[in-house]
């Protein structure tokens, strides 16, 4: 008897073993799936709300009443808010004198992860423009001005924390939220926050969106960065008295020359001048003249090694009484893939696949930069980008807008990386 209801026991764990492990494959979690379609009519009203407020990187105004209407949605989901003050301002040739505030939120739970999930609030459009691109649903579009980048991002946090909260889930130990006001002008009041806050937490979530034409994430991003270059010289009559001048033109033409071999596509790394500028009037030996030129690259390595090769190379000069002076400005850092983002991700693909839709991840960077990659910038932990809605039209002057389709899959692969994370299921770096 005894052996046998032993046997028995082992039989049955093998058994419900089996389909644990294959329910993972194949089941999706019925509640958060419940949970999630429940939520989309919500989510749409939500993002109809935030596109009706225009939040330009510099419509102070309406970042204010961004960030209050945020601050109360997350209050009312249990969140402790803070509205803060851009802080350790990293400056830039168009950063403007005043920038909007960063929204945080702190939710507690009973586990002991840390997860920081990311999106902005500002877009790229100066206010005036709703008008031309209001907020309407045709077929499975939802249209709207700034809809696809990055609101469809707030919106899908709240609304995954708010699917959390109905199914009284806390297995987290901390989730934070990081809404910030200044990502399309490369972040220069927040940046400092999203580094430190990435080094924080055990895993950071961002949510710009994925594309209308793949289904993905993403796990490296663009590192940009702008190189001005200013050379002094010495004016003077240039019919009269040339040889008092000192031609600034002619030694930024050197260091131009003697510094357009430094791309390198072997790793990505790209250096280009693409602006230049000298002289007042054409009979005066030109004293300044400005160049500009732009860069990316794929390691945060190289970001580095590429502003020590341009201060090395400007010290050989061709006029040796012009001065050089070299500014450069890091817009954005690239997001690298680690094994850490890698694992991470390809667990949400199990997790999609439950849905029976398939994930693409993408370990190589398209052109531009995003948040995430302040917020990798000091941890070995997993920092993922694309949570978002699937969309398109970005920056565009017409037709932004999210799939509506795509709701529901995200909102649940959101609340189910949380809760996997918050559980162990997802190793953490
Ligand atoms: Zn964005």
């Amino acid at each position: 008897m005894q052996t046998s209801r032993i046997f028995f026991k082992f039989l049955t764990c093998l058994f419900g073993c089996a389909i644990a492990a294959s329910a993972f494959a194949a089941e999706p979690r019925q509640d958060l799936l419940a949970a999630a379609k429940q939520e989309q009519a919500a989510l749409l009203t939500t993002l109809e709300q935030l596109c009706a407020i225009e939040t330009g990187s510099r419509e102070l105004a309406g970042l204010q009443k961004m960030s209050e209407l945020l601050a109360t949605r997350l209050r009312a989901l249990g969140g402790e808010v803070e509205i803060l003050e851009p802080a350790e301002v990293y400056r830039m040739d168009d950063t403007p004198e005043q920038l909007g505030r960063t929204v945080k939120a702190v939710f507690r739970g009973k586990g002991t992860k840390k997860l920081l999930l990311i999106a902005h609030m500002d877009t790229v459009y100066p206010a005036g423009m709703l008008a031309r691109q209001p907020f309407g649903i045709r077929e499975d579009r939802a249209y709207g001005l700034g809809i696809a980048d990055d609101k469809q991002g707030l919106a899908v946090v709240l609304h995954s924390l708010a699917m959390l909260k109905g199914l009284g889930y806390q297995g987290y130990g901390q989730i934070t939220v990081l809404f910030n006001a200044d990502e399309e002008i490369s972040s220069p009041g927040s940046r400092a926050l999203l580094t430190r806050l990435g080094a924080e937490h055990d895993a950071v979530m961002s949510f710009e969106g994925s594309g209308a034409a793949s289904d993905k994430l993403s796990l490296a991003t663009a590192g940009i960065a702008a190189v001005s270059l200013t050379v002094h010289g010495r004016a003077s009559h240039a019919g009269g008295a040339p040889q008092f001048g000192i031609n600034a033109l002619y030694e930024l033409s050197h260091q131009i020359l003697q510094m357009r071999d430094l791309s390198d596509p072997a790793i990505g790394l790209k250096l280009n001048w693409t602006m230049a500028k000298a002289g007042i009037v054409r009979n005066m030996i030109p004293p300044l003249a400005t160049a500009e030129a732009d860069v990316r690259v794929l390691r945060v390595a190289d970001y580095e090694a590429i502003e020590q090769k341009l201060r090395q190379r400007i010290q050989n000069r061709l006029l040796s009484d012009a001065r050089v002076e070299l500014k450069f400005e890091r817009r954005r850092p690239p997001l690298e893939a680690t094994a850490a983002n890698r694992a991470f991700a390809d667990h949400a693909k199990q997790v999609y696949k439950e849905l029976g839709l398939d994930l693409r991840v993408d370990a190589v960077a398209e052109g531009g930069g995003t948040d995430a990659a302040f917020a990798a910038l000091r941890t070995q932990a997993p920092v993922v980008e694309r949570f978002g809605l699937r969309g398109a039209g970005a920056h565009s002057s017409d037709a932004e807008y999210v799939l509506i389709s795509s709701i529901v899959p995200r909102l649940y692969l959101a609340a189910r990386m949380i809760a996997e994370f918050s559980e162990g299921r997802v190793p953490a770096r």
